[in-house]
C-alpha cells in the first residue's frame, strides 16, 4: 500500500536577481524558464505518484521566486497539478512571492488557480538596508504589490523581514516594524540574518566586512516580540507570528514531523523514513525528468536517532514546545540548568522556551542532544 502524502512542495529556482545573503538554490531564469521546465516538474510529479498517493492539505511553492513564472506557465502548471492530484482536500496554497514579479492579472491567475496564501519577499522598508540586501525593490514598489494582492482578493497575506542587517540602526528597524503593521498583514516572518555557506555574505563576513554581533540580536528580537504580541499576533514559532487561526498550516505540518513530497530542483523530500534530494541542476534535471528519469539524489535513510535530533530542534522552537523525552538522557542535568537559568520552562511534560530563551534557541538545542 503506497504512503498517503498530504503536504506538496514545489521548488521554481528562479530569481530576477541573486540576493548576497541567500543560501538557496536559485540562479536568473535565462532560458531556462521555459514550458520544459513546467513539464519537468510534472512529469516528476507523475513519477513520484506511481509510489505515492497525493492528496494534499497544503501545497508550498517556493524558490527561488514562483511568481517570477510568466502568466502562461504558471497556468500550465496549476492545470497540470489539477490533471494529476486531487486538489479537493487542499486548505492552504501558499505561493513565494517578491514585488516585481507579477501584476494584476498575474495576482488574480494565482487566486483563480487556486492559491490562497502568498508570502511576500519584503526584508525591509528601509532603502538604505534594501540596497545592503541586495534587492531589487523599492518600498513604494513593496506597497504596490501589497495592493495588488489584496485587491485581487487574497485574506491570508504573509510578510518576511530580515532584522540585524550590518549597518541597519535601531530606529530603522522600528520604522520596518511601523511600515509592516500599517498593512494589516496576516502573518509575518522575521527572520535574524545569518551569513550561509557559499554566498557572497558569508566572504564578505570573513573577511571583516560583515559584522556579528550577537547583543544587537537579541535586542531587536526582543523588540520584535514586544511589538508584535502588543499589535495581537499569536507568536507560534520563534520567528513566525500570525493572527488568530493565520499559522501556516504547511509549515507547521514540518514542524510536527510530517513526511512530505518536494519537486523541482533542489527540493527535499521525507517519506517514510526516508529522504532525498532533486537533482540541483535546473538544466539537468529538466532533461532528465523529461526524460522519464529518476531526479532524486542524496537519498538517505534517516535513523531514529536522526529523527528525534530533527525533532527536538523543530518543535522546541513552537508554541507547544518539546516532549521532554526528546532530550538525551545524559543532557538531563542541562533541562535542570536551563530551567534554573530561565532559558526554559517544563509544563506537562513538555519543555517550553521562555522570552530570554528564544534568540538563543539554537545554541539551546545544542546542549540538549
Ligand atoms: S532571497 Fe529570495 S529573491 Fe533573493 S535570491 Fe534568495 S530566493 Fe531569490
Amino acid at each position: 500500500m503506497s504512503p498517503i502524502i498530504r503536504r506538496l512542495y514545489l521548488h521554481v529556482p528562479f530569481c530576477a536577481r541573486e540576493c548576497p545573503y541567500c543560501g538557496f538554490y536559485k540562479h536568473t531564469p535565462g532560458r531556462l524558464a521555459s514550458t520544459d521546465f513546467i513539464d519537468a516538474l510534472l512529469a516528476e510529479l507523475s513519477l513520484r505518484l506511481e509510489t505515492v498517493q497525493m492528496i494534499p492539505e497544503s501545497i508550498f511553492m517556493g524558490g527561488g521566486t514562483p511568481s517570477l513564472l510568466s502568466r502562461s506557465h504558471w497556468l500550465r502548471l496549476a492545470s497540470g497539478l489539477a490533471d494529476r492530484i486531487d486538489l479537493a482536500a487542499v486548505r492552504e496554497w501558499t505561493l513565494e512571492a517578491n514585488p516585481r514579479t507579477f501584476d494584476v492579472a498575474k495576482a488574480e491567475a494565482f487566486r483563480a488557480a487556486g492559491v490562497n496564501r502568498v508570502s511576500l519577499g519584503v526584508q525591509s522598508w528601509a532603502p538604505r538596508t534594501l540596497a545592503t540586501l541586495g534587492r531589487d525593490h523599492t518600498p513604494d514598489q513593496a506597497r504596490e504589490a501589497w495592493r495588488m494582492l489584496r485587491g485581487a482578493g487574497f485574506d491570508n497575506l504573509s510578510l518576511d523581514l530580515m532584522f540585524s542587517i550590518p549597518g541597519e540602526t535601531a530606529e530603522e528597524w522600528q520604522q520596518s516594524l511601523d511600515e509592516t503593521l500599517a498593512l494589516a498583514p496576516d502573518h509575518l516572518s522575521c527572520y535574524n540574518l545569518t551569513y550561509e555557506e557559499d554566498t557572497a555574505f558569508l566572504t564578505r563576513h570573513l573577511a571583516g566586512e560583515l559584522d556579528v554581533d550577537p547583543d544587537r540580536d537579541a535586542d531587536r528580537y526582543l523588540e520584535t516580540l514586544n511589538r508584535l504580541e502588543t499589535s495581537g499576533f499569536i507568536h507560534y514559532e520563534v520567528s513566525n507570528w500570525a493572527r488568530p487561526g493565520k499559522e501556516s498550516r504547511h509549515n507547521a505540518a514540518y514542524w510536527r514531523g510530517e513526511d512530505y513530497l518536494g519537486i523541482g530542483p533542489g527540493a527535499v523530500s521525507t517519506i517514510n523514513g526516508q529522504r532525498w534530494k532533486t537533482l540541483p541542476d535546473t538544466a539537468a534535471y529538466t532533461r532528465a525528468a523529461l526524460s522519464g528519469e529518476d531526479v532524486r539524489t542524496e537519498v538517505e535513510n534517516l535513523t531514529a536517532e536522526d529523527l528525534r535530533l530533527e525533532a527536538l530542534g523543530t518543535r522546541l522552537r513552537t508554541l507547544e514546545g518539546a516532549p521532554e523525552s526528546l532530550v538525551n538522557p545524559s543532557a538531563a542535568e542541562e533541562v535542570t540548568l536551563l530551567v534554573a537559568e530561565g532559558f526554559l520552562n517544563r509544563r506537562e511534560g513538555r519543555l517550553l522556551l521562555t522570552r530570554r530563551g528564544m534568540p538563543l534557541v539554537d545554541s539551546i538545542v545544542g546542549r540538549l542532544v
